[in-house]
């Protein structure tokens, strides 16, 4: 198999209709034709790119080939971000009367279109504990379509086996889709697994430099032209400026991950035992309780963590403001570093006991280590937490 870096640079060389090294931006939205017979031509059958851009265009169909490459899918579909690609994929493969089992730790966008649009439009959610494989048998019922899968899971980082969820899936006639998003095909290819369909928030490391809103959905090329199909009625398609974008951004995934991965382990490792943290929510720490499953279904850790700082939601405050380099923002797997303070986000939307569900402490502080210098990282973060218990002490700000 050729290595994911050098898919990542030519995957989609073969569409190459010039001999320009980068690809063009087909910034239009139609195609002309010369006569009805051409034109009939290039609007029909699966995935057009010359005929009018919500069917497809050139540039977008490149991007789309590089993220089919990496994800070891036969096809890949472009849409405009992470939650039209998760939106577009759920509403084509369930219908009214059928039932979904979700994770309980997902994306909260994931989890409101469930409880939301879903639940309105007559279908069946039943949410399980991600750790257990048997929870998910347990919740299969005579009209369980889909499988909704995500991990890790930030900000806590919990773990779902995707070989075992696969097998059980299968078994029962289910689909599975998995949100790929925080580990990357980089360090994590679930269709290799036994896993139908993967979706990512290309928003995060597959875009990698917080410039565009894109969303990925890759597999089997019937399952995709069945998504693709319905994507054009529901409209939520990448623009061919995104889509180069992305395919910029692409070109350099290996390298970034790899230095995500080497951030991520380092500063996991030195603030495990560090006097004012609490807890490192980390997938390559052996103190994480799912380290083991993690090794065995990841080829890294990437570099989101959850920190539990001691002193709560005054000390989770006073670390990000001490911090000089990480912005307080959200979004993850960026070349940049980013933090936020779940808590302070999620307090007045969410129940106490849903932000007890999902591990959302006042003390819990969300790192994305971007692709700086992994001392200068670990210098931000460890002055940033010195000068916390200072204040906490001197009781200031
Ligand atoms: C950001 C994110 C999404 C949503 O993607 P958008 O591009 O913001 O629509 C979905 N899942 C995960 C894990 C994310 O981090």
């Amino acid at each position: 198999m050729t290595s994911i870096d050098t898919l990542a640079l030519y995957a989609d060389w073969d569409h190459g209709d010039d001999n320009a090294v980068v690809a063009p931006i087909y910034q239009t939205a139609n195609f002309s034709a010369a006569t009805a017979g051409e034109f009939l031509e290039r609007s029909s059958g699966s995935r057009p790119t010359r005929f009018y851009t919500r069917d497809g265009n050139p540039t977008t169909a490149r991007a789309a080939q590089v993220v089919a490459a990496l994800e070891g899918g036969e096809a890949a579909l472009l849409l405009a971000s992470g939650v039209a690609a998760m939106s577009t994929a759920i509403l084509t493969l369930v219908k009214s009367g059928d039932h979904v089992i979700c994770q309980d730790h997902v994306y909260a966008g994931t989890q409101a279109f469930l409880t939301t649009v879903m639940r309105d439009f007559g279908v069946e959610v039943t949410f399980v504990d991600q750790r257990y494989p048997e929870a998910f048998e347990s919740a299969i019922a005579p009209r369980t379509r889909l499988i909704v899968l995500e991990t890790p899971c930030h900000p806590v980082m919990r773990i779902t086996d995707l070989r075992a969820v696969a097998a059980i899936a299968r078994k029962h006639g289910a689909m599975t889709i998995v949100d790929n998003t925080t580990a990357s095909p980089v360090n994590q290819r679930p269709l290799e697994m036994g896993i139908d369909l993967v979706m990512h928030s290309a928003t995060k490391s597959l875009g990698g430099h917080s410039d565009l809103l894109a969303g990925a959905l890759a597999g089997s090329t019937e399952l995709i032209d069945r998504i693709w199909k319905r994507s054009t009625m529901l409209g939520g398609i990448m623009s061919p400026h995104d889509a180069w974008l992305l395919l910029r951004g692409m070109r350099t995934i290996a390298l970034r991950v790899q230095r995500h991965n080497e951030n991520g382990m380092r500063l996991a490792r030195t603030l495990e035992s560090h006097p004012a943290i609490e807890c490192v929510h980390y997938p390559g720490l052996q103190s994480h309780p799912q380290h083991g499953l993690a090794a065995n279904q990841m080829h890294g850790f990437g570099g989101v963590m959850g920190l539990q700082i001691r002193g709560g939601e005054d000390a989770a405050e006073r670390f990000i403001r001490a911090l000089r380099r990480f912005r307080r923002a959200p979004s993850i797997g960026a070349v940049e570093s980013l933090a936020i303070h779940p808590y302070a986000m999620w307090r007045n939307t969410l129940s106490a006991q849903e932000l007890e569900r999902r591990g959302i402490t006042p003390g819990l502080v969300r790192l994305s280590l971007g692709i700086d210098a992994a001392e200068d990282i670990v210098s931000d973060v460890t002055a940033a937490l010195t000068s916390r218990s200072e204040y906490a002490s001197s009781g200031e700000r």
